[in-house]
């Protein structure tokens, strides 16, 4: 089942949100996305969508850098490049770029949407995966009190959800997770710093506290590309902590374990380049019983269903955390031909009704505004 691309088209969507998602960071405000379209020469179209931010805040990639390494360096290397057997194959010819993760994994998701239609599959059951339930948390961006933070909670407990992630931030700290500790005594609870914090007596303090309020892990406290610290701090407390900025790829996740840097981790298929390396981080987490979830970058339609797809492999064992695109993205239900799953108790059933990416997603409703900033053949 080869994949012989003869075309890539790149696009550019701009997804308003219904309100700004603050993170430690700073703040995303819309998502524009870069899309792509990629033909065989059998005529089967696969898309794939990057998800960088605006700005390098996250990782070094931002949509500019995303555009242009597209634009310059993937997509011409994947169409010179000739016949691929496989989607990993693909994944693995772009290994001569350092970085640029979210580039590939655009190019990523668009030749395994090919490859499971040419096997008259939907991704999930390419991937093997067969879940048919996925537990989610809900994230809390940061607020700018406490109160609002809980009502933000009592709302996603009233739908159902049973786990609560909670983005904190120096100056949003302690206060907000003993609120909402004191709130809701049983719930299982994360905080994720999105590595705002260094390693110092200071934050030493902070985390044994949070600690002691017992949540079920920590993510990222510490700087986006270390894993020493990360270290050092893990070995002081009993709470997990998990990476997710810190690891690009296998490479990165060998150093963690070989460290014991973390105890979980938070695999996005966007940060780390697509699906083959996602596949590899899930074997290689479950192989030395580092516990996984998958998370989001708001995905679009087209990430989000690489997304639930990848989410519906039975070694997930921790709440997924991608359902900010349902609730931030602005009409996104539009942006589908029928209901893409079905959400209650804090769980979503996907409805795989098509090959390929799996769920009806709308093209054309997706680019009626887009913009087509280059479209390359072999
Ligand atoms: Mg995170």
């Amino acid at each position: 089942m080869s994949l012989d691309i003869v075309r890539i088209e790149l696009f550019v969507v701009e997804l308003p949100l219904i309100q700004p998602f603050t993170i430690s960071v700073g703040s995303v405000h819309s998502r524009r996305l870069v899309l792509v379209k990629m033909t065989d020469r059998q005529g089967v179209i696969g898309w794939g969508e990057a998800t960088p931010l605006e700005e390098p805040i996250y990782k070094p990639d931002y949509f500019g850098s995303t555009l242009a390494v597209l634009e310059q360096i993937l997509a011409p290397a994947v169409l010179r490049h000739g016949i691929y057997e496989t989607p990993e194959e693909l994944d693995d010819s772009l290994a001569f770029v350092r970085g640029h993760y979210f580039a590939k994994a655009a190019l990523s998701i668009a030749a395994y949407d090919i490859a499971a239609q040419k096997k008259n599959q939907n991704l999930a059951e390419y991937l093997g995966a067969t879940k048919t339930e996925i537990a989610l948390s809900h994230t809390i961006a940061i607020t700018k009190s406490p109160q609002e933070m809980l009502d933000e909670a009592a709302k996603a407990a009233e739908e159902g959800y049973k786990d609560i992630k909670l983005k904190i931030a120096p100056q949003a700290d302690l206060l907000f997770t003993h609120a909402l500790r004191q709130k809701y005594p049983d719930l299982p609870l994360m905080v994720d710093a999105n590595a705002a914090y260094r390693y110092n007596d200071d934050t030493l303090r902070l985390f044994r506290e949070i600690d002691d309020l017992k949540f079920f892990c920590i993510e990222q406290p510490l700087d986006w590309n270390d894993f020493y610290d990360h270290s050092r701090l893990q070995k002081q407390l009993k709470t997990p902590i998990a990476l997710d900025e810190s690891v690009d790829c296998v490479h990165d996740f060998e150093q963690a374990l070989a460290l014991q840097s973390c105890r979980l981790l938070n695999i996005k298929i966007s940060r780390v380049g697509g699906l083959t390396a996602a596949k590899r981080l899930y074997d290689l987490s479950r192989q030395n019983n580092i516990g996984l979830w998958i998370g989001g970058m708001i995905e679009g339609p087209i990430g989000l269903a690489s997304v639930i797809a990848f989410s519906a492999l039975s070694g997930f064992n921790y709440p997924a955390d991608f359902i900010d695109s349902h609730y931030l993205i602005k009409g996104f239900s539009d942006y589908f031909d029928e209901a893409p799953y079905a959400l209650a108790g804090g769980k979503l059933t996907p409805r795989f009704s098509k090959p390929g990416l799996g769920l009806a997603i709308n093209y054309d409703r997706l680019c009626r505004d887009a913009a087509n900033p280059a479209t390359l053949t072999a």
